[in-house]
Order: C-alpha cells, then sequence, then structure tokens
C-alpha cells in the first residue's frame, strides 16, 4: 500500500517522500534498526539520508542539524534512533523536530494531539503498527476490555490513549501493579510491552483473547523472544502475534505510513 501511495505520489506531484534518520553511537542494536528502516524505506520507495554521528556529539549540534533538516524541502520525517547517549538532553532534540516532520510521533504536539484526537498528529508507530493489525483483521475494539501492560512514553501510554479514541475499556498495568493476572484474565484484548521475558503465562490470559506481544527481549543464548510464553498462550488465545516477525516489522511499516502521509501533505499544500 506505501509503495502504491509513493508511486502515484511521485507521478502525479513529482515528489518523493524523504526521511532523515539519525543516529548517534555504536549501540548494536540501534544500528540493526536504522539498517530495518532504510531497507524498508528502500523497498517501497522513499529516499532515505542517513547521519550517523559520533557518541560524543553535543546537543547543540544535532539541534543544529535537525534545524537544517526541519528547513530541507526534501525531507518529509526526521527520525532520531532512541536511545540517545546519556549526556544528550533528549527532550531539546525530540522537541526541535518539527511535528510535521516527526514521523516517530514523540514531539509534544502529536502526543497532544494523540489525547485530543486531532487528525494531523502523527502517532507513534508501534501503538499505530498495533491499531493496524488489528483493523486488518477486524478486530472491533468497541467496548472490549484491554490491558495493556507497560506504560511507557512510547508504547504503553500511546497505546492506551489509541484503544480509549476507539471506544475500548482500558486498563494500564505497570511494575507497581500488585496481582498482575487479576488484570490481564479480564482482557479480551491484551497488549504487553513490558521487556520482561515470560510476564505472561496461560493461566494469565482469558480464552479466546487476542494477544499483541509488544516486548522484544534477547535472552543469554542469542535467541529472541517477547514478554508472553508464546507456546502456552497461543493454546489459549484466538490471536496471538509472534516475535520476532509480529509488532516489530509493523512498528517499521508505519514509519514509511507516516513518512509518506507528510510527503502528501507537504505536496498538497505545494511545499515539496
Ligand atoms: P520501558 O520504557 O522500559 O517501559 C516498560 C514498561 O513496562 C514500564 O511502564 C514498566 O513499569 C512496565 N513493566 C516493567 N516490568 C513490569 C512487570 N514485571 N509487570 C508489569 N509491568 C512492567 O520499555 P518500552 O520502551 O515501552 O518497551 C517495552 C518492550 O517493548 C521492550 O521489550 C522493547 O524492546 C519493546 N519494544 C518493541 C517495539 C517493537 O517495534 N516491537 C518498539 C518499542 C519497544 P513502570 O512504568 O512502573 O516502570
Amino acid at each position: 500500500e506505501c509503495k502504491e501511495r509513493v508511486d502515484t505520489l511521485k507521478e502525479k506531484t513529482g515528489v518523493t517522500p524523504g526521511l532523515a534518520v539519525i543516529l548517534v553511537g555504536e549501540d548494536p542494536a540501534s544500528a540493526v534498526y536504522v539498517r530495518n528502516k532504510i531497507r524498508a524505506c528502500d523497498a517501497v520507495g522513499i529516499k532515505s539520508y542517513t547521519h550517523r554521528l559520533d557518541t560524543d556529539i553535543k546537543t547543540e549540534d544535532l539541534v543544529v542539524l535537525i534545524h537544517q533538516l526541519n528547513a530541507d524541502a526534501g525531507v518529509h520525517g526526521i527520525l532520531v534512533q532512541l536511545p540517545l547517549p546519556k549526556h544528550i538532553d533528549m527532550e531539546r532534540v525530540l522537541e526541535t523536530i518539527s511535528p510535521e516532520k516527526d514521523v516517530d510521533g514523540f514531539h509534544l504536539y502529536n502526543v497532544g494531539g494523540l489525547i485530543l484526537g486531532k487528525g494531523d498528529s502523527f502517532p507513534p508507530c508501534t501503538p499505530y503498527g498495533v491499531v493496524k493489525m488489528l483493523e486488518s483483521e477486524n478486530i472491533d475494539v468497541e467496548g472490549q476490555n484491554v490491558v495493556v501492560v507497560g506504560a511507557s512514553n512510547i508504547v504503553g501510554k500511546p497505546m492506551a490513549l489509541m484503544l480509549m479514541a476507539k471506544d475500548a475499556t482500558v486498563a494500564i498495568c505497570h511494575a507497581k501493579t500488585r496481582d498482575l493476572a487479576q488484570f490481564t484474565i479480564l482482557a479480551d484484548i491484551l497488549v504487553v510491552a513490558a521487556g520482561v521475558p515470560n510476564l505472561i503465562v496461560s493461566p494469565m490470559v482469558k480464552t479466546g483473547a487476542v494477544v499483541i506481544d509488544v516486548g522484544i527481549n534477547r535472552l543469554p543464548d542469542g535467541r529472541l523472544v517477547g514478554d508472553v510464553d508464546f507456546e502456552g498462550v497461543s493454546k489459549k488465545a484466538s490471536y496471538i502475534t509472534p516475535v520476532p516477525g509480529g509488532v516489530g516489522p509493523m512498528t517499521v511499516t508505519m514509519l514509511l505510513e507516516n513518512t509518506v502521509a507528510s510527503a502528501e501533505r507537504a505536496a498538497a499544500k505545494g511545499q515539496a
């Protein structure tokens, strides 16, 4: 779908969507994520611009680069791969990105837009991908009991808001939740984003529940697993997402979707 939209945009307006990706430092996991995002851009015809920066770059220099990218008409999306090294003021960096190019959806404007349901805001990619998965499987959210395990700013909280906006009844659990199972067992739709392998096991899940595993954990033996015991829970769930291969690729896909949407808006405004 993204590729079709990119082709149409190019054909009708001559605009090629562009995504600038900023990677600071040498974190191997971040390098893999960035590589996957660039490959995905290539696959659909989005032009990507990668900026690999030294770990010891100053916040100020990063801010200068982002201002340049904000002003660059060929760039419709700007992504700063997180986490950033500790000495960098992450909030300042994220707030410097123009909300109109904030395709990761982390700028205050876009976070606020999520709460107010503003149509022009960019939803953060991971929870947006979960919503798209539910939509594509025709899983009705309205009136359903949804439990989100994890309350981070990038996954749990926006996930809860997005499903609330679709009229689900949402509970959010976190590390200080007492008796997690008492909540999860009620879930018609269970979204787990805690970063704890095997946090959710079969007795904690209602028969027929839809289980979305956002977690990505590297085990000491090198295996990549989610937060849900897939083997056990898949016998009880009506739907379950695998790790790897479930939410992860959707996150990348929604980044493409936001970038294409940004380019379409820019083209419509005649700014591109
Ligand atoms: P995070 O910032 O560390 O937040 C984890 C959340 O889980 C926190 O709210 C924490 O509670 C809660 N939590 C931790 N242990 C818990 C427990 N035992 N019971 C209940 N809640 C618990 O992590 P994140 O960035 O949201 O990421 C979560 C997981 O998703 C990670 O495995 C990450 O790698 C993965 N992830 C995947 C994708 C993807 O594309 N698939 C994208 C982003 C993240 P407190 O708030 O009380 O500390």
